[in-house]
């Protein structure tokens, strides 16, 4: 599926996602800003991708970071366009890794793009518009977003989690680090985020506090509950999150233990 949503005259927003019946599975955005687009979708969407990408001068695809979700399109675009990513994103876009199974249903595979660039620049130009490439790291080993700061547009990737009230993590994320990440993100005024999931959310003050308080005052509780002697299990049993339907197919992808065991192990 792919929805396509002008949000002011240079930044669109690219919505993929895997029908099921009539619904989406689960969105996720690219923007497409002048001819340059932020992430590139997801493979299930890579047909509509292509006819889109016939209609569109794009001519330059930033990939933010390493999850299928956000570089599983970037096929549909060359050779047209260059695919840039992370030295660590690159190697992926160039290889993909091998998805469980629910994930081939929930984004598809990417196929291999052999002619994608590292890119290594603190800042790019689309036009007149300047972004400075900012470390999002913390969500994943790697990730970018882009700021303008003239404009006030922060493109986050996945940098503010999209429940309100997280309550699950994979191995990779280090919520300590993220919640220091949303932290910068918040002081730097912006006016407009440009969510991997949610799209463009004006005045995203509110939004991102809500999820820093939440993440910190989870780790203020279970802190003290490792401090009573409590196991990771035993916390787990505490807190009493759900288990959503579809964890077990994640084969361990996502967890609730994930998530405790950043908060009492990482660093920023
Ligand atoms: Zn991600």
């Amino acid at each position: 599926m792919l929805e396509v949503t002008p949000f002011v005259d240079q930044v669109t927003c690219i919505k993929t996602a895997s029908p099921l019946g009539d619904q989406a599975i689960m969105w996720v955005c690219a923007y497409l800003v002048g001819d340059v687009l932020f992430d590139a979708g997801c493979a299930n969407a890579i047909s509509e991708l292509q006819e889109y990408s016939k209609k569109r001068s794009v001519r330059r695809v930033y990939v933010t970071h390493n999850h299928e979700d956000h570089y599983g399109g970037c096929a549909a675009f060359v050779p047209k366009a260059e695919v840039f990513a992370g030295p660590v994103t690159v190697k992926s876009v160039y290889k993909p890794y091998p998805l469980p199974q629910f994930f081939q249903w929930v984004w598809g595979e990417p196929k291999p793009v052999k002619e994608a660039h590292k890119f290594e620049e603190s800042s790019i130009s689309v036009g007149e518009l300047n972004f400075e490439v900012v470390d999002l790291s913390g969500h994943c080993e790697e990730m970018f977003g882009f700021w303008e700061s003239e404009k006030g547009w922060f493109f986050s990737a996945d940098a503010v989690p999209l429940p309100s009230r997280k309550q699950m993590a994979m191995p990779e994320e280090n919520i300590p680090k993220m919640i220091a990440r949303m932290k910068e993100i918040r002081d730097l005024g912006v006016k407009v985020l440009f969510d991997g999931h949610l799209g463009p959310i004006p005045n995203p003050r509110e939004h991102i506090e809500t999820r820093i308080n939440y993440l910190s005052q989870l780790q203020t509780q279970v802190l003290s509950m490792v401090e009573t002697g409590k196991t990771i299990p035993e916390i787990k049993t505490e807190l009493g999150f759900p288990e959503p339907w579809y964890l077990p197919n994640t084969e361990g992808r996502f967890a609730i233990e994930h998530l405790i065991q950043s908060l009492l192990e990482d660093s920023v």
